[in-house]
């Protein structure tokens, strides 16, 4: 059957993302599935894109930012193996899509946005979800969260020098992150588990995001 108005129509490109862009590149966790089946990532989309909310690509969200492609969106979230009793920490707020499919998962997401303006909107888009377990900073996150507290997970969606030490001393032991590492065109998409004796690396595939912009990051 054809789909008749533009919510059916997005709602067909709903489904079709999750089977053709993800169950087919190996995303199995159900209840990942079940959330970005039914998050309408159209809301988090610019309006001049909105054609484009489930492509499979990056789209822009403005001041030369990018919402991440719904693959590698799904990809991360999996490689973090969230569950109802971590507190993630994120760094690079953006459109607040991932974040949004990351409360859904966690006990609590703390996120910051160096950029006001795309915090704003993430905050407005998320408020009106009534998606509560989330607490928002604007500033630098390669500094950290601002109080002393430590987190069981901690995602990066911008391109990484390293794992940035203030972070790295937030993780809990035992704790993972999930972080493109590399320069400016082309990184590594990889896993930093946090032991007793030091951080265990494995690389996941390679990836390419904006970079991360700040103290114990890249310059602009
Ligand atoms: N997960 C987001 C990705 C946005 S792109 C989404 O899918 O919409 C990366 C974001 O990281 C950008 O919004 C950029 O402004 C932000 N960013 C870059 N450096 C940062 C830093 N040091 N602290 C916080 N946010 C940062």
């Amino acid at each position: 059957m054809q789909p008749i108005n533009e919510k059916d129509k997005l709602a067909a490109q709903r489904r079709d993302m999750v089977l053709n862009q993800l169950q087919i590149r190996g995303i199995k966790d159900p209840e990942l599935l079940k959330v970005m089946g039914s998050l309408h990532r159209e809301d988090f989309i610019p309006a001049e894109f909105r054609d484009q909310s489930y492509a499979d690509n990056p789209v822009p969200i403005g001041a030369g930012q990018t919402i991440s492609q719904p693959y590698i969106v799904a990809l991360m979230t999996q490689e973090l193996k969230v569950n109802k009793y971590c507190d993630v920490l994120e760094i690079g707020t953006g459109s607040g899509y991932q974040t949004a499919i990351l409360a859904s998962l966690a006990r609590h997401v703390y996120t910051i946005e160096r950029i006001q303006r795309h915090s704003i909107s993430a905050q407005q888009v998320l408020n009106a979800l009534n998606i509560s377990n989330i607490s928002f900073h604007i500033g630098d996150g390669t500094c950290g969260w601002p109080t002393d507290k430590q987190f069981d997970r901690i995602i990066i969606t911008a391109a990484a020098p390293d794992l940035p030490k203030p972070l790295a001393d937030q993780l809990k032991i035992g704790g993972l992150a999930i972080l493109p590492v590399g320069p400016e065109l082309v990184q590594e998409l990889v896993a930093m588990e946090k032991t007793p004796d030091g951080f265990k690396t494995r690389t996941i595939c390679g990836c390419r995001f904006v970079k991360m912009i700040g103290k114990f990051g890249y310059t602009e």
